[in-house]
């Protein structure tokens, strides 16, 4: 299969880049970077820190989208847009694990994926979508007798919050209560608050030096508290999942996927 990153110069596409060309059944199909970056022209597999791959980041994703057979996004917000259009038209296979989208990308990706099949996930790694399932399925159990706090801690450079993975782990809890995250979400909190409200999901941010991610969900009750936490300390795990799920996805019809789907959970 051969498979293409759009963004490979970034952090994860760099890392993107080592995956597919040490994945089995895998080829490196192409490289794209925003349009001026000081990556265009170079090899790809250069810019990754491996083996040239005979192949340079180019600015054009029009061209990779009809050359290659998957194409996998860690970019921005922005350019996703574009990029489910793309993979739309082409009916080439998108991994999206870009974060921050706003609710017009969302659905820019939600019809791309009527064309396409799609699979969109905050957190590619096998442990998150393990924790999620978890976290949904202790909320039901303990019910809103035990308050909701999400916190997430991750680097410097990161530049949303709170993070995409927050608020799936979020949702999680609201799914496992029977209520839409936005109708219970306290994504921040400043100044004379007054008490918690009952049923709230809290959320809280921390960023700084190289931390990778690390998410807790703590269910705080009378008495007792339990907390589930995942620690990702390298980013190989996100690039892993978006490239297991880029091959998953090559036979599926098109449709709209999360990594639930992916690890047949
Ligand atoms: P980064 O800034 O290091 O990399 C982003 C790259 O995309 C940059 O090289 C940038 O030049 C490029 N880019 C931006 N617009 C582009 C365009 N229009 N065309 C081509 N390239 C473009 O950021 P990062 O740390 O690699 O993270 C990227 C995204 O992935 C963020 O949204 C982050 O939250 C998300 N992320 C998701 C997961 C997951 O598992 N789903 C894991 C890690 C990061």
């Amino acid at each position: 299969m051969k498979i293409g990153v759009v963004g490979c110069a970034g952090r994860m596409g760099q890392m993107l880049v080592r995956e597919i060309a040490a994945t089995k059944g895998a080829t490196l199909a192409g490289g794209t970077e925003r349009v001026g970056g000081p990556a265009l022209g170079k090899d790809i597999g250069a810019l990754a820190g491996i083996d040239p791959a005979g192949v340079v980041a180019i600015d054009d994703p029009a061209v990779l989208f009809a050359e290659a057979d998957a194409v996998i996004d860690f970019t921005s917000p922005e350019a996703v847009e574009r990029h489910a259009a793309l993979a739309a038209q082409s009916q080439t296979v998108l991994v999206i694990g870009t974060t921050g989208l706003n609710p017009r990308q969302t659905e820019a990706v939600a019809l791309a994926a009527t064309h396409t099949p799609i699979v969109h996930a905050a957190n590619m790694s096998v442990g998150v979508v393990l924790l999620s399932k978890l976290v949904e399925q202790v909320a039901r159990t303990l019910g809103i007798d035990y308050d909701i706090e999400v916190v997430e801690m991750h680097h410097r450079h990161k530049v949303d919050a709170p993070s995409g993975t927050a608020l799936t782990l979020g949702r999680a809890a609201a799914a496992g209560r029977g209520v839409p995250l936005e109708e219970v979400w306290q994504k921040t909190r400043d100044g004379h608050t007054g008490p918690r409200k009952a049923g709230d999901i809290g959320f809280a941010t921390l960023r700084g030096g190289d931390v990778v991610g690390d998410h807790t969900v703590v269910f705080a009750g009378e008495g007792e508290r339990i907390e589930l936490t995942h620690k990702a300390s390298s980013r190989v795990i996100y690039a892993r999942g978006a490239v297991r799920a880029a091959l998953w996805a090559r036979d599926k019809k098109p449709g709209l996927y999360g990594m639930e789907d992916v690890l047949g959970l």
